[in-house]
């Protein structure tokens, strides 16, 4: 049995000896000059590679429903599992896995090390252009402009995401025009787990702020979703974990109005804080707007939301400065700003859509063309920050390739 890997990222990897456990004689072609390029650069070099918390609800996908079924055949134990029985020692911090020794570059390694043991044959520098189905058994591939057949294939060839647009492939080359060709429909693939950016011009000031927030995430009006974390001023918008967790949502309607509103005092309660800005508009009565502010939240973003607010900073507490400073008050708890829409994908860390999940079986063998496997990013799902991008990738790639390497 021939199987053959497109592309070896994360999941192909996977796929590759999971494939050849079960005995395939296995194939990888990837388009890059090494295998698994992209590992080297997730968690800032760190490779959160999983987490302990593996729920579905920590995963977008049209088929959720779905996830379950793939997670209970490889969940996050059988990840600890796997990389150790592979050499990898796995700790655990805070919920999060990371290769011991903090290195993503060795996870990496470890994959190709276990490849080479394996005997896969590795062709890097090798962009697929075409799967074409030859009969029921086979499939003819074509790269470099040469064609081989294999009996069956697996498609890992990951998302844009982290991609420059200059280094990618054509796109009627890409894995989703191959899983196309091959019968597939594809759910429209944008950006996710990445930035914001807005359209007021307002936060040039204030970038390079970091600060603890509740983002609120709101579209045409209607609540989406909130996320509390470390908020990150950029010169483009809004970065950091909240933002990115919110960023699956942005731009899912193309003509929807999508609005953030960011409390910057997060965690207090409406009594609390009422009762706590009272006290203060009574302290500093006569004292100006820039004292009133000082000690509560960041100094810039304080003079940010004075500005906002009508207000100058010497500017005085008093009676007819009372409605403006019951504004800035309010600001602190909700302030407002337009999303113009995602960073482009090469700023992001996966990709939302792809090969809808119900056009794939249990094993993750094509619903369309039998003996074509998808595994990975290609396929429409994407996790949350935390290492969940990375076990989709273990778990779908052990499915694919365990079921691709078995006569
Ligand atoms: C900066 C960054 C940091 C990240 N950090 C984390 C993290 O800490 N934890 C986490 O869980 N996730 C993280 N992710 C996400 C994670 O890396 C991806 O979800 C994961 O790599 C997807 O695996 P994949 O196998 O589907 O795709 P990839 O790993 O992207 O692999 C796809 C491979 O296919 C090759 N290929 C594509 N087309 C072809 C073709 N036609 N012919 C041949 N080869 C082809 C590509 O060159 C590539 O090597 C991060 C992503 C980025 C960009």
């Amino acid at each position: 049995m021939e199987v053959l890997v497109i592309g070896g990222g994360a999941s192909g990897m996977m796929a590759a000896i999971s494939a050849a456990s079960m005995g395939a004689y296995v194939t990888i072609y990837e388009k890059e000059n090494i295998l698994g390029k992209k590992l080297l650069r997730t968690g800032n070099g760190r490779c959160n590679l999983g987490n302990r918390e593996l729920r579905t609800d920590c995963y977008h996908s049209r088929d959720n429903e779905l996830l379950d079924g793939y997670f209970y055949k490889f969940d996050e134990d059988d990840t600890i599992r796997t990389f150790r029985s592979l050499g990898l020692i796995v700790k655990e911090s805070h919920g999060l896995f990371y290769p011991f020794c903090e290195q993503a570059s060795v996870v990496r390694d470890v994959l190709e090390s276990n490849i080479r043991g394996y005997d896969i044959t590795v062709r890097t520098d090798t962009t697929v252009e075409s799967v074409v189905k030859k009969d029921p058994d086979s499939f003819v591939v074509t790269a470099g402009g040469v064609s081989k057949e294999f009996d069956r294939v697996i498609l890992s060839c990951g998302s844009y995401a982290g991609i420059e647009k200059k280094d990618r492939i054509p796109s009627d080359h890409d894995g989703y025009a191959i899983a196309y060709s091959l019968g597939h429909t594809i759910i429209p693939v944008k950006p996710s787990l990445c930035a914001l950016t807005v359209r007021e011009d307002i936060l040039k000031d204030v970038a390079g702020v970091r600060c603890e927030a509740m983002v609120n995430l709101v579209k045409d009006g209607a609540y989406i979703g909130s996320e509390y974390g470390e908020l990150q001023i950029t010169d483009h918008g809004l970065s950091g974990i909240p933002v990115f967790q919110l960023s699956h949502y942005v731009g899912v309607d193309p003509d929807g109005e999508y609005k953030l509103t960011i409390d910057l005092m997060p965690g207090m309660n409406e009594d609390e804080y009422i009762s706590l800005m009272q006290g203060r508009m009574l302290q500093f009565q006569g004292a100006s707007v820039r004292d009133f502010m000082l000690g509560t939240i960041n100094s810039k973003l304080a003079a940010l939301l004075i500005a906002q607010a009508g207000l100058k900073e010497d500017d005085t507490v008093s009676d007819e400065t009372e409605d403006a400073i019951i504004t800035l008050v309010g600001l602190i708890r909700c302030f407002t700003l337009s999303v113009k829409g995602t960073r482009d994908h090469a700023h992001a860390q996966c990709c939302s859509g792809g090969v809808p999940l119900r056009e794939v079986d249990d094993d993750l063998c094509s619903v369309k063309t039998p003996g074509l496997y998808i595994c990975g990013e290609m396929l429409d799902v994407d996790g949350a920050c935390g290492g969940y991008n990375l076990q989709w990738a273990w778990t779908s790639g052990y499915i694919a390739g365990r079921a691709a390497g078995t006569y």
